[in-house]
């Protein structure tokens, strides 16, 4: 660490400093959007990245410049002891943020062991505040048990907590101001964040763009922008809701891409790479590190994989080309 080494960047200029890891491909949910309705077949428990290989990649990346680091998958905490995963995560030198984004369905059993790991803050999704939409659009899921996780992750000191919602057209558009309803009255470190729904292999829903959501609230709220900028940033545009005070952002990798400044690198559950979000890289840094490959050599491999980083993708509201592969692999 002690040494100074070039920044990880691409050949745009792009420095990279936010590495998303999916542990698991397995989700205790189906949501309609991010997995087919015919089901998936599961990777190999074999496949999967063990802990030691996460802990092996994440230090990799902090030495490289990575220092922040959010879990996801599939579910992330449906990966056996999570929490120790959380807390070797949090012990790498250099890593100075660790998030996780999940369902929410087992924080409330959960939660006070991952915040005892170091988990600093969550994403939950939540979709709809309707039980039976919420278990339609989930494919399953229980309403009552992700708020009570919500709560559960407050009461164990995670915060702040970010609210994700995948709206899809004709779906729960309807439901945007209930969301923000939910959102403002829960604590002031809550923030709510409207993502487009990107279609990947195929176009299973209808994207509705960042910019109608924010017009439709604009005609009973005053929105006046809050822009963290910089390379830190993330990509949710964001604004403040005057009359309650909520932060509301809003990712729109179609309708408003934010490719320019994109500082994110995404690693699978299965070990391979996404510079970029509509692609996945190779090789595989797990069959890199299973086939012996030393520190040296790995970080090699990195460095190219992110130096040939795509300028952006091609993916619109309507048309252009999909994003490949299933989300549910890739960590969102
Ligand atoms: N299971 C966790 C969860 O539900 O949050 C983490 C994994 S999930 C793949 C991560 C995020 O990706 C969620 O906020 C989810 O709503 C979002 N997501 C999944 N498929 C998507 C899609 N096709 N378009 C936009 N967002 C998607």
């Amino acid at each position: 660490m002690s040494e100074r080494r070039p920044p990880l960047a691409d050949r745009f200029g792009r420095v990279h400093s936010y590495l998303r890891v999916s542990v698991t491909d397995r989700c205790n949910y189906r949501c309609v959007y991010c997995l087919p309705a015919e089901g998936m077949t599961w990777m190999p428990r074999s496949d999967l990245l063990s802990f030691e290989e996460v802990g092996r990649l994440v230090g990799a990346f902090a030495e490289l410049g990575v220092r922040k680091i959010r879990l996801t998958g599939g579910e992330p905490t449906l990966r056996a002891d999570i929490d120790k995963l959380v807390a070797a995560v949090a012990a790498v030198p250099g890593i100075e943020d660790l998030s996780m984004t999940t369902n929410g369905h087992t924080l409330p059993v959960l939660a006070e062991r991952l915040a005892a790991a170091g988990l600093k803050r969550i994403n939950v999704s939540i979709d709809s505040l309707k039980p039976d939409r919420f278990a339609r659009l989930t494919r399953g899921g229980d309403l009552a048990r992700v708020l009570r996780g919500i709560d559960a992750a407050r009461a164990a000191g995670i915060g702040p907590i970010k609210l994700n919602a995948v709206i899809l057209k004709g779906e729960n558009e309807d439901e945007i101001f209930d969301l923000v309803d939910y959102a403002a009255r829960s604590q002031s470190d809550t923030e709510l964040r409207f993502i487009e729904y990107m279609p990947f292999e195929a176009r299973w829903h209808q994207t509705v763009p960042a910019r109608v959501l924010r017009d439709r609230l604009a005609e009973v709220y005053t929105l006046v922008p809050e822009g963290r900028s910089g390379p830190d940033a993330g990509p949710a545009r964001g604004w403040r809701i005057v009359e309650n005070g909520l932060r509301v952002g809003f990712i729109s990798p179609l309708s408003e891409h934010f490719c320019a400044t994109c500082n994110r690198l995404r690693l699978g559950a299965d070990g391979h790479l996404r510079t970029c979000l509509a692609h996945e890289d190779t090789p595989s840094l797990r069959d890199l590190m299973r086939g012996g490959a030393d520190d040296a050599a790995l970080q090699a491999a990195i460095r190219e994989m992110v130096y040939g980083k795509p300028e952006g993708h091609d993916c619109q509201v309507e048309g252009g080309t999909l994003f490949e592969g299933v989300m549910t692999g890739i960590g969102g």
